[in-house]
């Protein structure tokens, strides 16, 4: 199991079909569990994908057509079913939020569920973590609607034969970590001597939208960017009127912003008997990085940073 992975819960829009349950996804990120757009059936899903309500500790909603937000009372009475002892932190567009408190009060249930909300009420950054930065960005749909954006911190990665040929072991590196010198041997190390620059990672997550300045910004450097592709580029004008981006459009985001992992999703209903090849190969006109079209219930691991 990877400690870095997407886990593809559905990859309808609109409605779902036989091979495809309406939208969601769950991020692991380490410790930090972060499920998005949970579309009508997620909870199922996510028990066909052993993916747990307490493995949940932030929701990140786009937007609230139904294929994006209808699993959420499910979800959240289930976390209150499982005891979820944790906070759950809830982001969703600010405009509209007596949309995600009916979600919330859906139905009746003994609720013991200790729930944050904190409503995207503009572009930027909205919860700084020791692990990462989550940000939010307006995109161009038919109703307020944000992508998401995850930012690691940039670090360093330390260099052994460095270290090695510069005496330096055991608590010694430590040291030399937190003060950033070090007295070896009688001379003192820097470490910028023996460490490398490491880039964070990001995680890109843009859901129904048009082309938009948002959703380059968005992308730019992602490691794996989440981005729909609802249509074929033979029904771009579809796309257009309907606030939504073609395969073709989404391979354009991915090679403008310099993405290497690109993860197609949220499928109208019309492709469902056409092959997968079909938006592949849009994609794949204008970006040459990895393309995964997704399936339900796939697992698809943040691809491993670059070895220099
Ligand atoms: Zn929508």
């Amino acid at each position: 199991m990877s400690n870095r992975e997407l886990v593809v819960l559905g990859t309808a829009s609109q409605a779902p079909t036989r091979r495809r349950n309406h939208n969601g996804y769950f991020l692991r990120w380490e410790t930090e569990g972060l499920l998005f757009d949970p579309g009508e059936g997620t909870q199922r899903q996510m028990l066909f994908a052993g993916v747990t309500a307490s493995q949940v500790n932030r929701i990140c909603v786009t937007h609230f057509h139904g294929d994006h937000c209808l699993g959420l009372p499910g979800v959240l009475q289930r976390m209150s079913l499982d005891r979820v002892a944790h906070v759950v932190t809830a982001h969703y567009p600010e405009e509209n939020g007596e949309v995600f408190g009916r979600l919330r009060h859906a139905s009746l249930f003994h609720d013991t569920l200790t729930l944050r909300e904190h409503p995207v009420s503009g572009d930027g950054t909205i919860a700084e973590l020791p692990a990462f930065r989550l940000e939010a960005r307006a995109l161009s749909h038919l109703v307020p609607t944000v992508g998401y954006r995850l930012a690691e911190p940039d670090g360093r990665r330390m260099l052994p034969q460095e270290l090695v040929a510069r005496g330096i072991s055991g608590p010694d590196i430590g040291r030399l970590q937190r003060a950033g010198r070090l007295l070896a041997g009688g001379r003192l190390v820097t470490l910028d001597e023996v460490s490398a620059p490491r880039r964070g990672q990001r995680f890109a997550f843009v859901m129904d939208t048009r082309l938009c300045d948002a959703a380059f910004e968005l992308a730019a450097g992602a490691d794996m960017l989440v981005c729909e592709a609802t249509f074929a580029d033979a029904d771009a004008a579809l796309a257009r009127d309907y606030g939504h981006l073609t395969a073709g459009q989404a391979g354009r985001i991915a090679a403008e912003a310099g993405a290497r992992l690109l993860v197609l999703t949220h499928f109208s209903q019309r492709y469902e008997t056409r092959p997968a090849d079909l938006l592949r190969g849009e994609a794949a006109a204008v970006f040459g990085g990895e393309i995964v079209v997704a399936d339900d219930l796939d697992r698809i691991p943040v691809p491993r940073r670059p070895v220099h």
